[in-house]
């Protein structure tokens, strides 16, 4: 039997949003504020998926993961490196760092949430095959389990 290819890809916030955050923060925006990340597992960008380093700047500003207009809209804090960096390109490969902390929200293609699932202790993507096996789920979401913060999307493959 072939090893089956992954049924969904990563998709990790566009480089066009992490680039206008560097920019408004150079401009001295009001809502995007530079942060010196103090701790190894505190600070996950959301461009590169990496955390940031102790030591590291880093733009916190809101995004709206879940349009205005909908009933779960919804607009929260993310981090980007200050710093120009690499997007995430192993899309086939749940992010290494982030499998661990996270809760995992499927959505419907009304932007509903459907279902969710704390991810700690178990596989990640098993928890996401499961949830895009319902025809219903247009995209799943990672997000902090603590904070509640957006951390990159995932869609069907
Ligand atoms: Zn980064």
């Amino acid at each position: 039997m072939t090893k089956s290819k992954s049924k969904f890809l990563i998709v990790p916030l566009a480089s066009e949003i992490a680039d206008a955050a560097r920019q408004a923060a150079a401009h001295g925006a009001g809502d995007h504020a530079i942060i010196v990340a103090d701790s190894p597992h505190g600070f996950p960008c959301r461009h590169c998926l990496h955390f940031a380093r102790p030591g590291e700047r880093m733009i916190l500003f809101p995004y709206a993961a879940i349009p205005a207009g909908h009933p779960y809209s919804e607009t929260g804090p993310i981090f980007v490196h200050a710093e120009p960096c690499l997007r995430y390109d192993a899309v086939n490969e749940f992010p290494d760092e982030l499998r661990q902390g996270r809760v995992l929200r499927a959505y419907n293609s009304k932007f509903d949430m459907i279902d969710a699932e704390v991810v700690d202790g178990c596989e990640p993507k098993e928890v996401v095959e499961r949830f895009l096996q319902n025809p219903v789920t247009a995209f799943v979401d990672a997000r902090s389990v603590t904070r509640g913060c957006y951390t990159f999307r995932m869609e069907r493959a």
